[in-house]
């Protein structure tokens, strides 16, 4: 196995968020993390790239332990973390962003490295004196990818890579994907279009509320339609569930929330007897609840 978690704990300021995570990811495999807002992805990603110190639990990558180790030396090793948001500089031009990303790397081949990124991210190349901060999420998307791919990582660790993008880029951006995996790179993927990560991915685990819940192949998960169509908030809203087609791509409605106040949201919703989403809509003022069905009660 080129990634092997065991039994971490990770979380903020002495509180755990996640709760004793295993996961496993070998050579060239995309796997796949998901579960809904505040489950704790992004902290297990976190953790593994040694964002944030463990609370418990040992992580060995390429056959050595790397549980401790300060997260640079991590990413030297081959396991990049490309983080939600992106992690780029607005004002830096993207041909000074690989060009950085290069020369951090340190090693004397760089002309080369920069040019198979752009080579796999060709749009990139019209933009070499453009600020980061005007290009648009699809762009900034792939240069976050390009500048990871510069490092010739053996593990990519990508989380929420298709937030706020049309789904015609999220498509493209998931044959980048599965074409690092060709190249023998694994990639783990945080995401929520869920059914395009499933896809993808040879294998998937589910977290809910800092735990594992699910771990096995993801044809078997993309079968479970209440999972994938739950996995979306506000996706059914007690309305008649859409079809699911795989050759179709649906917009997940995302709704960004901090996890304590959609937590309030759900016992609010509870409490009256009406779903989240249109909660939600009832506070923003587009929508009358509707009673719920009990049956109709979103997972978490
Ligand atoms: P999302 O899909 O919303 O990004 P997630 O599954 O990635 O969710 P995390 O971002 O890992 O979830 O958050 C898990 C919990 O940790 C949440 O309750 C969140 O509020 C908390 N948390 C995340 N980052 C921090 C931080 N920097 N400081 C304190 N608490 C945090």
């Amino acid at each position: 196995m080129l990634l092997e978690v065991r039994g971490i704990r990770a979380g903020y300021e002495g509180i755990p968020v996640v709760f004793g995570i295993d996961l496993e990811i070998g050579d060239g495999e995309i796997v796949a993390l998901l579960g809904s807002n505040g489950a704790g992805k992004t902290t297990t990603l976190r953790a593994i790239s040694g964002m944030i110190p463990l609370m418990s639990g040992e992580i060995a990558f390429d056959g050595e332990r790397i549980d401790g180790l300060a997260a640079e030396k991590i990413a030297q090793r081959g396991l990049l973390h490309v983080p939600e948001g992106r992690g780029l500089f607005p004002t830096l031009t993207v041909g000074d962003t690989l060009r950085l990303a290069a020369a951090m790397v340190g090693a004397d081949d760089s002309a080369q490295r920069i040019a198979d990124a752009i080579e796999t991210f060709p749009r990139l190349a019209e933009r070499d004196t453009q600020t980061v901060g005007t290009l648009s999420g699809g762009e900034q998307q792939m240069l976050a990818l390009a500048r990871g791919l510069i490092a010739r990582p053996k593990l990519l660790m990508v989380d929420e890579m298709s937030q706020g993008l049309a789904p015609a880029l999220v498509a493209d951006l998931f044959e980048r994907i599965e074409e690092f995996g060709r190249r023998g790179v694994s990639v783990l993927l945080v995401e929520q279009f869920v059914g395009q990560a499933l896809g993808v991915a040879q294998r998937a685990y589910v977290l809910e509320k800092g735990e594992i819940t699910y771990s096995g192949p993801s044809a078997k998960l993309a079968k479970d339609e209440a999972f994938v169509r739950g996995s979306y908030l506000g996706e059914t809203n007690g309305k008649a569930p859409r079809p699911i087609r795989e050759d179709h791509f649906t917009e997940p409605v995302t709704v960004s929330l901090p996890p304590a106040l959609l937590r309030t949201l759900e016992e609010r919703a509870d409490r009256e007897g009406v779903a989240v989403g249109d909660l939600i809509a009832k506070v923003i003022g587009t929508d009358e609840p509707k009673r719920k069905a009990p049956a109709r009660r979103r997972r978490r």
